[in-house]
């Protein structure tokens, strides 16, 4: 995933009781595990519902295992059934517990004679925590509504009975009904020519963690973009996110050079409504992604690349709790950056890995310290927590220091091989570790010591040694911002006429906090910052203008805000406006009408910085 929610939506801690191997689930993998998953289900529109039957296969560890216990949140059970090996069905009792805030509700069914598949009849609630229903209103082409999942982190089990959890990784098919004229599509392989008959079938051989589960429905188009991949997206979006992703192709080839074939078939990408609250979702053979990056210029591609990446780092090999999402995440931001070298250049690719470095540096102080650490005590942590900054960026900055230290082609050989011997497992932090001690710390002596690797990964902050890149460009930025600042230089005379998307990221991060007003008037004068149809350089901009006092721009920002969902770009603005009491109640105003339009996971997030700066704290 492609996420960073710059802010955390507030530690939770749990209780020691439920420090099982993942506590995160109340699945007991120990006892049954699920080996595939069937889903039969229709898309109702009108109820904001999928209902229907999810039939579980079943590996019973223990013979003596009474129960079967599933992971569930909001969703109503109808009836739940054994079936024999003939299919003959049997009604089992089962019971729902009372709903944890965080984890759920815990489903317990009694199966004490072992049946080779239970079924579970069932529907989801309106306000499934992993599903968003749009109206036509709420879409770029008006015409139809929209359905579209999130998973990742635990919300799977708002939409299917599961054992939700990262360690279980089952394969499954799904027979989905719709409205005719409605294109579904599922994290599976997808036919690009089926027909909008409402009758869909998908199949997904490889065994899967329940958070790749992964089903959009809407008024979808597509367009192919090469041999093996294609865009998905409404009518009037489509032109535009085929040209933007035109490269896909040569970035497979160059991933597959590095680090061996593609595994999943198809690699398609379906491009989502503005609400979709992350940057983008590696559902396997289809990545779900922000229609933020449509810029026009290809310059945000690296998105692309990051969900391609995940096609090993995470998909392939995965992190067997949230507490280990680092394996995920920071491999997947280093092997996205090697993409980008590859395809557009060590300038572009050294750029984008100090913007995430120096974004590091600064927001890792004001972290609790276990927050800081790659593989943090899990029980300080909630699920959708673990994705913050330190696991994508002092991820990825760890990789790139085991790079320099043992040179590139000894690093990219013990990462091909990485990938191939943990490919379709989920596998522990201590796990990594432990193979990366065999076969590269101690099959390569005198580069890095053990204790330098280990402290990498358990102790807080970022080492004093870790290498930065370099960028001219981004030093040639430094020095004319300074200029700009201490007023040598005027804002016209900036030499930003072909500044990237990277270089004004870069530009806009490092000003002062809350800058001078005059500076900010100035620079909008010169640059018509205000209104950039670009939300990575409307956000730093907004940001920065509202701490700096300037009200000409709050129009512009609520604008920004209702129009993007995308949690990374949409609350840092919310941010800014609640630091003063004027600003928080314009943006509880502007939150009161753009609700409707957000993620269940924004509106938490939006909801959880208004409460605070009502009470007073940051
Ligand atoms: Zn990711």
């Amino acid at each position: 995933m492609r996420a960073i929610p710059a802010l955390a939506l507030g530690a939770l801690v749990l209780p020691l009781s439920a420090l099982a191997a993942d506590p995160h689930s109340y699945a007991q993998p120990e006892q049954v595990r699920v080996t595939h998953l069937d889903l039969d289900l229709a898309v109702d529109f009108p109820h904001k519902a999928l209902g229907g039957t999810a039939t579980l296969s079943l590996d019973w560890k223990n013979p003596k295992a009474p129960a079967l216990v599933l992971d569930t949140r909001d969703l109503k059970i109808a009836r739940v059934e054994g079936l024999d090996a003939a299919g003959r069905a049997t009604a089992l009792k089962f019971a729902l517990a009372p709903r944890d805030k965080e984890l759920g509700s815990k489903l317990t069914i009694q199966a004490p004679k072992h049946p080779g598949k239970v079924r579970i009849v069932y529907a989801t609630s309106p306000q499934a925590s992993g599903l968003q229903w749009l109206t036509p209103a709420q879409t770029a082409d008006k015409k139809l509504p929209f359905m579209f999942s999130q998973s990742e982190s635990i919300h799977a089990r708002s939409w299917v009975p599961l054992q939700d959890s990262p360690a279980i990784r089952f394969t499954y098919k799904a027979h989905v009904t719709a409205p005719k004229d409605v294109r579904v599509v599922m994290s599976a392989l997808n036919d690009a020519k089926h027909p909008l008959d409402g009758d869909f079938r998908f199949d997904q051989p490889h065994p899967i963690p329940s958070y790749l589960l992964a089903i959009a429905a809407g008024d979808i188009a597509v367009k192919e973009t090469g041999p093996r991949s294609a865009v998905y997206a409404e009518p009037s979006v489509v032109g535009k996110a085929a040209h933007e992703f035109e490269d896909t192709e040569k970035l497979i080839e160059a991933t597959e050079k590095l680090y061996g074939p593609y595994a999943w078939g198809r690699y398609d990408i379906l491009v989502l409504p503005p609400s979709f609250p992350y940057g983008g979702m590696e559902n396997p053979d289809m990545t779900f992604a922000t229609p933020t990056v449509l810029v026009g210029d290809k310059s945000l591609v690296s998105l692309v690349s990051h969900e391609l990446a995940h096609s090993w780092s995470g998909n392939l090999v995965t992190a067997a709790s949230w507490r280990d999402i680092w394996l995920n995440e920071g491999f997947t931001t280093y092997v996205q950056g090697r993409i980008t070298e590859a395809v557009y250049g060590k300038a572009l690719a050294d750029e984008e890995a100090l913007l995430s470095a120096r974004a590091l540096q600064k927001s890792i102080g004001e972290m609790p310290e276990n927050s800081q650490k790659l593989a943090p005590d899990p029980r300080g942590v909630g699920a959708d927590d673990s994705l913050s900054d330190v696991a994508y960026d002092k991820g990825s900055w760890f990789l790139r220091t085991l790079e320099e230290r043992f040179g590139r082609a000894t690093f990219d050989e013990w990462l091909k091989a990485y990938f191939h011997r943990h490919a379709f497992t989920s596998i522990t932090t201590e796990q990594m570790l432990a193979d990366m001690k065999t076969n590269l710390v101690d099959a390569h002596p005198g580069k890095m010591s053990w204790d330098q690797a280990r402290a990498w990964v358990y102790q807080s902050g970022i080492p004093k040694d870790a290498p930065l890149p370099t960028s001219a460009r981004f030093q040639a930025i430094d020095k004319e911002r300074a200029a700009f600042l201490d007023g040598t230089l005027d804002a016209a005379q900036l030499d930003a006429k072909g500044w990237n998307t990277q270089e004004w990221m870069y530009f806009l991060d490092r000003l002062p906090d809350a800058p001078p007003l005059s500076k900010m008037k100035q620079l909008d004068a010169a640059w018509h910052l205000t209104g950039t149809p670009n939300a990575e350089i409307g956000m730093r901009w907004y940001s920065h203008a509202i701490a700096a006092g300037d009200r000409n721009v709050w129009e512009d920002a609520r604008e920004h805000m209702t129009r993007i969902g995308r949690m990374y770009l949409t609350l840092p603005v919310y941010k800014a406006f609640a630091a003063t009491p004027e600003g928080l109640a314009y943006a509880e105003a502007a939150y009161a009408r753009a609700k409707d339009g957000y993620h269940p996971m924004t509106q938490g997030a939006i909801e959880s910085i208004l409460r605070k700066a009502r009470q007073g704290k940051k």
